[in-house]
């Protein structure tokens, strides 16, 4: 039996086709830490379904509308890169609940995985890149808005730049293309001091990632790490320990949203970096135990990963699973 509840269901599989994306490997997730004895039947809660109220928190109106009606133009469905369904909208709108649902157990309970979400590249009046809907950005708004945390962290290790996030969270003034910053100048703050008591400056954002990879624009995270090709586990680590350092010095959150990417692997077809499985088992420890040092309820959600074994995704997952059962037992 875990020591926290795993938010899953069957309607959580996304109804994509053919696809890179791999939209089974949630079931085979699920599957994998039972029959691994790591989890029991008991541990999981089935996702709600978000409201139009809830997604509406981040996403436009005209968006929204468009999505339901399917009302996308062809430049908008390229963008998203994923072929639009009602089915596909229905899968995102229960994706989203299930993070919201993660964020309440996680604020009661200290922590709860989400096996699912993490879909950051979704601004709010378009989708880009497999994210239809922002489910993290519309948890945290949604424990904003009933006054449950002022003040929340995204760390995003995927190895895509979680650009829907720091355009939701950001300043609104979109930066130049960052070169590559290899220095600690990396962490200056981005944002002016009195940002930190304004709406959008309750939301720290990390994101640590592949600099050579999509989104080719990337707006700006409160901190951003541009990690070149090729980069190795003790490296990645050294930079994630450093982004955590700093950003606690400069914010004290009530919510950790971590944002578990399985693509920063070696063997990974859309990703660049060259982490190991053990590598990243070691990047899920270092954050799960940030939050657990300092306090902070943490949410979990799965984002990308399209190693060419699908079986690989599937055991970085779990291991996150594994990693949060041993640090919170
Ligand atoms: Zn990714």
């Amino acid at each position: 039996m875990l020591p926290f509840k795993i938010v899953y269901g069957e309607q959580c599989i996304l109804p994509m086709g053919t696809h890179v994306f791999p939209a089974d490997k949630y079931r085979k997730i699920a599957e994998r830490i039972l029959q691994s004895h790591l989890a029991e039947s008991s541990d999981f809660v089935e996702p709600v379904r978000a409201s139009d109220e809830d997604v509406l928190l981040v996403h436009t109106p005209l968006y929204v509308e468009k999505l339901k009606k399917g009302m996308l133009s062809t430049r908008e469905e390229l963008e998203l890169e994923v072929p639009y369904s009602p089915e596909l909208v229905e899968a995102f709108y229960v994706m989203t609940g299930g993070s919201i649902l993660a964020a309440e157990i996680a604020l009661r309970e200290g922590i709860c995985i989400h096996l699912g979400g993490g879909f950051h590249h979704a601004f709010p009046d378009h989708g880009e890149g497999f994210c239809m809907l922002h489910d993290v950005a519309v948890a945290i708004r949604k424990m904003q808005r009933q006054g449950r945390i002022a003040k929340a962290m995204v760390v995003d290790c995927d190895v895509h730049q979680g650009n829907g996030t720091a355009a939701i969270f950001g300043s609104g003034e979109p930066e130049p293309f960052p070169k590559p910053a290899w220095s600690a100048s990396m962490f200056a703050p981005r944002r002016p001091a009195h940002m930190k008591t304004g709406d959008n400056g309750n939301v720290f954002t990390i994101s640590l990632h592949q600099e050579n990879n999509y989104p080719s624009w990337k707006p700006a995270s409160s901190i951003d790490v541009n990690l070149p090709d090729g980069t190795r586990d003790e490296e990645y680590l050294h930079w994630l320990g450093q982004a955590l350092a700093s950003a606690r010095e400069r914010f004290d959150a009530e919510l950790l949203c971590y944002i578990a990417g399985a693509d920063p692997y070696v063997e990974d077809q859309l990703g660049g970096l060259a982490l190991s499985i053990d590598g990243l088992a070691q990047r899920d420890r270092m954050v799960l135990q940030f939050a657990r040092d300092h306090g902070i309820p943490v949410m979990v959600t799965m984002a990308g990963g399209y190693a060419d074994r699908v079986e690989d995704t599937v055991t970085i997952h779990a291991n996150t699973v594994a990693e949060a059962a041993a640090i919170f037992r």
